[in-house]
């Protein structure tokens, strides 16, 4: 395959940086240089910034149901495209090629979801105290956004931003992540080549904390989002708060996962299980504190194991690839750590445990038990295929652990008492609940932490509100 130098989009142009600076982009299953990225530096934003303003305006004028039909010829084009685009996501990312069809494919159910959702943007009328007055609330978008992207899912966090921004008239500034550069400037040539207007989205590379710093304060930005580190999205929301921007953040989670005493253990080790090593467990909705009890417990650790150290580890392009590489050498040092902490404070490697080969950043699906509550893996997000179990005797206490992180992303849970499940609705401190079965994050439903997690969310007609100022408008009708 061929895999392409990517550019910066400004002003509807694909372009080198201003400098001509660029960054190498790594396959993570070989290590090796497959392309360059642009870099940019300030004087590529000013245009990217000035690009925006402008296509805020024009796209902003543009009547709802023309944005919808744009952004749906956008998501057909993205279903067209979507071999080639996975082929490009799994060489810079390493996901398997069916996950990152997948991502691909979601993109456009997305992207249609949120082009139907953005004709249904309604102000309203408010009766009047004095018969004689009109009072309206009107929805107006926010205007130019800028969004700050990973490279765990390099399309499906642009798509969730860029949707909602554009079914609402905004116009919207990504920097996606360098490291994976070419899956999101598909998903953007999509945008453009549907024939959204110049500026109306851009796409910049750089260094990101420079790229950060400079556009949030910006004065075109009105509005910030961010997906990524907790500690990352701290700085930024503080920035944004300087700046009186409105700012939506999708941070770290440490997903709980309780199985119950009456849980149906098959289905919970399935459902676990699959999502546990999806993307190598670099998902920040990724189950990562299994907290079993102890009557299945012993059962639950024997199963889990079983499926882990059955999967079939490597080049996310090979046939038959169930779980890829790492994405960065960082992550691999992270797991390593991890993987010694917990082992050193008394933990039981139940599988795995270990690097695989020298080159590229595999690491053996890993089933941790006996975790202490004091081991790094129990109270750092993991982000890898690291799955740490303990036990727990009853509810009360299984619910104290999973609230006890300051994390409230995704939780799970497995029963078939309707008591428990109620009492787990209501009393998880977390953003997203998940009973007898994976994460479906369909674009209709919230998609967002509470806590540490974050705030404001990417999925359903709240994500909409967050690209939207509320304002009221009264008439003395003289
Ligand atoms: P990191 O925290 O430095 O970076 C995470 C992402 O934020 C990257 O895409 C990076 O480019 C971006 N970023 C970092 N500093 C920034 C800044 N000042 N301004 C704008 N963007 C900035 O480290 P990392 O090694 O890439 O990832 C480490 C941890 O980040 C992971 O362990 C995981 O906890 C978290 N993470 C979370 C998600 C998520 O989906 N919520 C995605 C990727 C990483």
């Amino acid at each position: 395959m061929t895999y392409p130098d990517t550019r910066l989009l400004i002003d509807g142009e694909w372009r080198d940086a201003l400098d001509g600076r660029t960054l190498a982009v790594l396959n993570p299953a070989t290590g090796e240089e497959i392309g360059r990225v642009a870099h940019a530096s300030t004087a590529d934003l000013d245009l990217a910034l000035a690009a925006a303003e402008r296509g805020f305006q024009a796209w902003r004028r543009t009547p709802a149901i023309e944005r919808a039909k744009i952004m749906r010829r956008a998501a057909a084009l993205m279903r067209e495209r979507a071999d080639g685009i996975a082929r490009l996501l799994t060489a810079e990312q390493g996901k398997p090629l069916a996950e990152a069809k997948v991502e691909a494919l979601a993109a456009a159910d997305i992207i249609e979801w949120f082009a139907d959702e953005g004709q249904r943007v309604y102000g309203r009328i408010v009766p009047a105290r004095n018969l004689a007055a009109t009072q309206m609330v009107l929805k107006d978008p926010v205007g130019p956004v800028a969004a700050f992207t990973p490279w765990n899912f390099p399309i499906n966090q642009v798509v969730r931003k860029a949707g909602a921004a554009l079914a609402t008239g905004c116009s919207i500034l990504v920097k996606a992540a360098e490291e994976t550069p070419a899956a999101p400037a598909e998903l953007v040539r999509a945008f453009v080549d549907a024939g959204l207007p110049a500026g109306a989205i851009g796409l910049v590379y750089g260094n990101p904390a420079e790229i950060s710093s400079y556009l949030i304060p910006h004065r075109s930005i009105r509005k910030i989002t961010f997906t990524g580190s907790t500690p990352v999205g701290k700085q930024l929301a503080a920035l944004a708060g300087q700046h009186m921007k409105r700012v939506t953040m999708e941070l770290g989670g440490h997903a709980p996962v309780i199985v119950c005493e009456d849980a149906d253990l098959e289905l919970a080790v399935k459902a676990s299980a699959a999502a546990k090593f999806r993307n190598a467990g670099q998902v920040c909705i990724s189950p990562t504190r299994f907290l079993v009890h102890d009557s299945v417990r012993a059962d639950f650790v024997a199963a889990l194991a079983k499926h882990a150290s059955s999967l079939k580890v490597g080049d996310g392009l090979a046939e038959g690839t169930q779980m890829g590489p790492l994405a960065n050498p960082r992550r691999v040092a992270a797991m390593s750590d991890i993987l010694h902490d917990a082992v050193a404070r008394g933990a039981t490697v139940a599988t795995g445990g270990a690097r695989i080969g020298s080159a590229g950043n595999f690491f053996a699906p890993t089933v941790l038990s006996e975790v202490p509550l004091d081991a790094k893996v129990f109270n750092e997000e993991p982000f890898g295929p690291i799955a740490a179990i303990r036990g727990f005797a009853t509810l009360d206490e299984a619910i104290a652990e999973a609230n006890r992180l300051s994390f409230g992303l995704a939780g799970y849970a497995f029963t078939r008492a309707q008591k428990n499940t109620h009492r787990l609705a209501h009393e998880l401190e977390v953003g997203m609940l998940y009973v007898n079965q994976p994460a479906t994050p369909n674009a209709e439903m919230p998609f967002g932490g509470i806590k540490d997690s974050g705030y404001g969310t990417e999925g359903g007609p709240e994500a909409l509100e967050a690209y939207l100022n509320t304002r009221a408008v009264t008439v003395m009708n003289v």
